[in-house]
């Protein structure tokens, strides 16, 4: 009888410990960052086209959240003057319910775009980046952008159109179109992400970002105090200095650490 209590047991734990590595296994690798990767992470993967020929952009939007036109050509115009995606880029819109309109954090950012991902990031010879535009705000509700992952960012249009000053300059629309491509900026590992410049032109308060203010990735422009350091007139491109990053790393110049994929 005793015996028996035994082998069921050892039975019952070879039976399950395959189960549990697997799982563990799956949960620890993302946790790694090994599939998400970090924001620069896939950008390699943008700039080169021997493996990824074409792009798609996945833009999600809670209702009454779609991005404004002007946003999403301008982002078109700048991936397709840096990235070398022969077959094209092609944004793909999806209204969404989101089910939280409230408050976020990089967490909920990444497991609700993953979960509205229609592919993975790398799918054949197609490169997969992803904006998802919620209802409600950043737990840090100055934040108006973030990208949290190599392939998911969030826009916050709550919170853009709170930085709206009521001259509206710069009005909701050119925020909107600014974050945008500041964040795309991000996944593309600007400033210093994934590498180290060979240019002094990283903010030294604020890791990641320009500090020049003529450039989109400066560390204002995700922020809700914009309105303090711009009038009207808000930087939409990468400047001289981020063009010669993402150059150096086309051409391997620069070292490009921290990617899922390499040429
Ligand atoms: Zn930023």
């Amino acid at each position: 009888m005793e015996k028996g209590v035994r082998i069921s047991l050892g039975m019952l734990i070879v039976l399950i410990s395959p189960m549990l590595s697997g799982c563990i296994g799956t949960d620890s690798f993302t946790d790694l960052g090994l599939r998400h990767g970090i924001p620069g992470g896939l950008t390699l993967a943008c700039l080169d086209d021997s493996t990824y020929t074409s792009m798609v952009i996945e833009i999600d939007y809670e209702p009454g959240y779609q991005p404004e036109s002007s946003s999403t050509d301008l982002l078109k115009e700048r991936l397709d003057s840096v990235c070398k995606k022969p077959q094209g880029i092609e944004l793909i819109f999806t209204e969404t319910d989101f089910v939280n309109e409230d408050i976020w954090d990089a967490n909920d950012v990444r497991a609700t775009g993953w979960e509205e991902k229609s592919h993975d990031p790398r799918d054949g010879s197609t490169l997969y980046w992803q904006v998802i535009f919620p209802a409600g705000v950043y737990e840090d509700d100055s934040v108006l952008g973030v990208a949290v992952d190599a392939s998911t960012i969030s826009i916050f249009k709550d919170s853009i159109d709170d930085a709206e000053n009521f001259l509206r300059r710069p009005s909701a629309e050119k925020i909107e179109n600014s974050v945008l491509i500041h964040e795309f900026g991000h996944l593309l590992g600007l400033v210093n992400t994934v590498y180290t410049s060979p240019e002094d032109h990283e903010d030294s308060e604020h890791p990641g970002h320009s500090n020049n203010e003529d450039s989109v990735m400066y560390w204002a422009i995700e922020s809700s105090s914009i309105a303090n350091f711009f009038d009207n007139e808000l930087p939409t491109e990468f400047d001289i200095d981020d063009k010669k990053d993402l150059q150096g790393l086309a051409d391997g110049t620069i070292t490009c650490t921290d990617q899922l994929w390499k040429p």
